[in-house]
């Protein structure tokens, strides 16, 4: 998979072209890692139980590239769509707010534990509990490719030593990553009251 590049928009943000960086490297890793296995995996296009649960841990840096994503790429009806749903977002509420009807709005920028968040076996059914899920039927690539494709990201939180990174991958979390839906995701995005540099669960 190649990475896009947005030169103007990675010129004026210098955290950006990291987390892109990042990005692509850990799409490239899952998607090598799970190609002998690929029938065993039913996640696809279309089949969102995962993006209702709001346990997707996300760090500052993935909420800057979201922000970033809705507020100067996004375009047309997924747009309005989005805008709309984080203006009804409450923090503490499941249903991903950038999740349009049973597509990822934001699919170019979603967090790490979307990328890399497979299950072996059965397809989920549209209302089960992505929490409850057994532990047995998460599919996992290896934490030593996570932590490789994590280094340009975390070089942003200047983390840059290998026992630190390989820490934070074993527990998945980031740099401090924190579920989805503690975000006050409307404040942060749409009325810009919490600056990139504050955190953004209202601490
Ligand atoms: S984890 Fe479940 S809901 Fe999510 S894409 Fe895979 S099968 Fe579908
Ligand atoms: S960011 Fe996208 S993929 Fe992740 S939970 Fe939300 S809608 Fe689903």
């Amino acid at each position: 998979m190649e990475r896009t590049y947005y030169p103007e928009s990675e010129s004026s943000h210098p955290w950006l072209g990291p987390l892109l960086d990042t990005q692509n490297l850990m799409d490239n890793a899952v998607s090598a890692s799970m190609a002998p296995h690929r029938d065993k995996v039913p996640c696809g296009r279309g089949c969102a139980a995962c993006c209702k649960g709001g346990i997707v841990p996300i760090n500052n840096v993935e909420a800057r590239g979201i922000r970033w994503f809705v507020t100067e790429q996004l375009r047309g009806e997924i747009r309005d769509r989005v805008i709309s749903q984080l203006k009804g977002f409450e923090p503490g509420q499941g249903v991903c707010p950038f999740l349009v009807d049973t597509e990822c709005g934001i699919y170019a920028v979603r967090p790490i534990g979307c990328r890399t968040f497979h299950i072996i076996g059965k397809k989920c059914g549209k209302n089960d509990n992505i929490s409850a899920i057994d532990d047995k039927k998460i599919y996992r690539i290896p934490n030593e490719k996570l932590r490789d494709a994590a280094q340009p990201m975390l070089s942003v939180f200047e983390t840059f030593d290998r026992e630190d990174q390989s820490r934070q991958v074993y527990s998945g979390y980031l740099r401090a990553a924190r579920p989805m839906r503690d975000l006050d995701w409307a404040s942060y995005i749409l009325y810009a009251t919490k600056t990139p540099d504050l955190w953004v669960f209202g601490e």
